[in-house]
């Protein structure tokens, strides 16, 4: 691999922190990285996944050429099949017979493209991303709280709180230098506290003054519970509550409803009675409150639900888009934001539109579009379904491990093999996923491609292409336009370099905002190719030249009415409740050191020190009861599959909980996808898995 040897500025690929990187080659050709000490993200800190990216830049296990139907092809062979292949399947079966899904690792340009290319050329929404297994519960309370998909806050704002309450969250290792900033503010300012709420004692549990071990799935009671404890101590700010929101007094009334009281909360949640009045005097002690929340809220059958109950704390507090008063969502992916903002989930459209009458013929006539899709598509679980089902004929996969990462991972096997095209591009030749696949093609990896991501304080930046890439690969972009092109589409995708696919997308935030959304970036839809390539880190909305550190300061919200809605919710069961057969409660999450399904971080020597192989935490009295020895295999099983672990025996769990990472799988260790465990159950509202609650039994192996 041929290196540059000036020293670029880049961002990392991994987690949604979004941290700059300085990446250089020295005269040996050995490639390093640091942190970039300018990126208001970092300040030139890395955590171990970010500082070790050089030792995952090899070649091998790279996917070189296209390959169709295994043997080697020229591009040119692979977009003109991929073409004919999609325009027959059209031709035969209609627009909802083809789709894609993508992933949170693309860069915006390249989601850009895709959505592009299937919502308004093949006519279908069918294009559905990774992101819809970590977001789209954020994503939707955002829509229905604030009237758009925005977090309000930014990252200074995790420094200025005086109550930071983690939520859901594993902050420590899942958004590792952002964790670092709160420990240093805490450091600095003793006073502020720090609040944990999540089944498991997690590494972020080090900085906390509480810990709340609450029972799995009922954070809607405890939110409900102190926005009634708010109300009944008259710590709600009823004249913000007047002037710039609706929905108070039913709001109110369900929350009084499912939380009565402190001791019916406290026995909902399995969590002692003085803690939750601790949790809830401290809320309503400190204005500059910052609850952030992650994938233990999102993932969930009632994930929409529970970001609304922590919302509505909030909004009733006055605790929106202010220094150190925000809810905060944490986004998993390095640019699960950016693929939201280019319409990369199928049930919305580019620039934050939806599928209305007036976002629809706005768009069509923006990109000329002859087949604009007329209605959303099938979100990721439901597409499997239909993939197997028949519905679904073609599917291109791009940059994700469905195999792997989606729920009852063992259905997406049956429905590839029954699917008449399979297309993977991907970076890596052998994963889960490519095994199915009829058309291979190597994509460009990080360091190689260009373009940008938006991190979780919409911070766009730059990702700088800087090394050649491996063998012929592409990027996404490229590989998409040339299919594009393939298929009759030459005029409508002119691009040739990832600036003009930027500038189209600034350009069609500025029509499609019409002073309604945040999301305008379209002073940017002029940028010189230079100008592009030296962009600095900015926030949208861009205005004045100036990105936007925090929204919705002056209480006017990007609804119909400018005013938040407070949004009444009720807990629910989980969808799957523990039986007999089935009496444990499996959980699944991130460790420190590995990223997804591994496919890169296993490349990296010193990420596999932390955790070395698979396992299952459980609790002492767990392990007990189902004779299990420390460190001995089990077998982890639920209705809709297995697999087999090493115990790791910890009372950092909760008895009758079952932990499981989501990381490994069948490539690196035999019978270890956990993903074929996990339950299809999703949120109603936003389509997310409810992968942090399954039904489970656990026996010796
Ligand atoms: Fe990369 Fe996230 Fe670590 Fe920053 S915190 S270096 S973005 S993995």
């Amino acid at each position: 691999m041929e290196r540059s040897s000036i020293l670029n500025k880049t961002t990392c690929p991994y987690c949604g922190v979004g941290c700059g990187i300085e990446i250089a080659t020295d005269e040996q050709g050995k490639t390093t990285v640091r942190g970039d000490t300018d990126h208001p993200a970092n300040f030139g800190k890395l955590c171990s996944k970010g500082s070790t990216l050089a030792h995952t830049l090899v070649e091998e296990g790279r996917l070189l050429h296209p390959k169709i139907n295994g043997l080697r092809a020229s591009w040119d062979q692979a977009t003109q099949f991929i073409g004919r292949q999609f325009q027959q399947i059209l031709d035969q079966h209609g627009p909802g017979s083809v789709a894609f899904y993508v992933s949170g690792q693309l860069l915006t340009e390249d989601y850009y493209v895709a959505n592009k290319l299937m919502k308004g050329f093949l006519g279908s929404a069918n294009i559905d991303t990774n992101s819809r297994l970590c977001m789209s519960s954020a994503v939707a309370a955002h829509k229905r709280a604030f009237g758009e998909d925005a977090v309000p806050g930014c990252y200074e704002d995790l420094e200025l709180a005086d109550l930071m309450i983690l939520t859901g969250s594993n902050t420590a290792w899942c958004h590792p230098i952002l964790f670092q900033r709160i420990k240093a503010a805490k450091e600095q300012r003793p006073k502020m506290k720090v609040v944990v709420i999540d089944p498991r004692k997690t590494a972020s549990c080090e900085i906390a003054d509480l810990h709340l071990p609450i029972k799995p799935g009922m954070d809607v009671k405890l939110f409900n519970g102190l926005l009634h404890y708010l109300a009944e101590h008259h710590k709600l700010d009823t004249t913000y509550i007047a002037d710039h929101s609706d929905g108070i007094h039913d709001t109110l009334t369900y929350a009084r409803q499912d939380a009565a009281d402190l001791d019916q909360v406290a026995t909902a949640c399995d969590l002692p009675v003085q803690d939750i009045a601790t949790f809830y005097h401290w809320f309503a002690q400190h204005d500059r409150t910052v609850t952030c929340f992650s994938q233990g809220i999102n993932q969930s059958s009632q994930g929409t639900d529970k970001g609304n109950a922590i919302i509505n704390c909030h909004i009733a507090t006055g605790r929106i888009g202010k220094p150190g008063a925000t809810p905060f969502s944490l986004t998993g992916q390095p640019n699960a934001m950016g693929g939201r903002e280019v319409g990369g989930l199928s049930n919305q459209l580019a620039a934050h539109m939806e599928f209305n009458a007036s976002d629809l013929k706005r768009v069509k006539h923006f990109w000329k579009a002859p087949n604009m899709a007329t209605h959303a598509g099938l979100k990721a679980v439901d597409l499997f379904d239909a993939i197997e089902r028949g519905g679904v004929k073609a599917i291109w996969i791009m940059g994700t491990n469905p195999v792997v990462s989606l729920p009852d991972a063992d259905q997406v096997k049956r429905a590839l093999q029954k699917a008449q095209l399979v297309v993977v591009s991907d970076c890596i030749e052998h994963t889960d996923t490519s095994a199915f696949a009829q058309v291979l093609l190597p994509a460009a990896g990080w360091g190689e491609k260009d373009g940008t991501v938006t991190n979780s304080e919409r911070r766009i930046s730059r990702q700088r292409g800087v090394l050649t890439s491996a063998g012929e690969a592409r990027q996404d972009w490229r590989i998409l336009t040339d299919v594009a092109r393939a298929m009759g589409y030459s005029s409508q995708f002119p691009y040739q370099t990832a600036g003009d696919v930027f500038r189209e997308h600034a350009a069609l935030t500025g029509l499609a905002n019409n002073g309604k959304r945040q999301l305008d970036i379209s002073e940017l839809e002029t940028l010189s190719d230079a100008e592009y390539d030296s962009l600095q880190p900015i926030q949208w909305p861009v205005m004045d030249d100036m990105g936007s550190d925090r929204l919705y300061g002056n209480g006017r919200f990007s609804t119909q009415n400018k005013r938040a809605q407070l949004v009444p919710v009720r807990s629910k069961p989980t969808a799957h409740l523990l039986t007999q057969q089935w009496p444990l409660a499996l959980n699944t999450g991130r460790v420190r050191d590995q990223w997804h399904t591994m496919t890169r971080t296993a490349l990296a020597p010193p990420l596999t020190a932390h955790k070395a192989e698979p396992y299952v935490e459980l609790h002492p009295d767990t392990a007990r009861i189902y004779g299990i020895q420390p460190h001995s295999f089990v077998k982890v099983s639920s209705q809709w599959g297995s697999v087999t672990l090493k115990a790791d025996i910890t009372d950092s769990i909760r008895p009758g909980d079952v932990f499981v990472p989501m990381h490994w799988n069948d490539q690196w260790s035999r019978n270890s996808r956990i993903g074929a465990v996990v339950n299809p159950a999703v949120d109603a509202i936003s389509g997310q898995p409810e992968s942090k609650h399954t039904p489970c039994l656990i026996e010796p192996w």
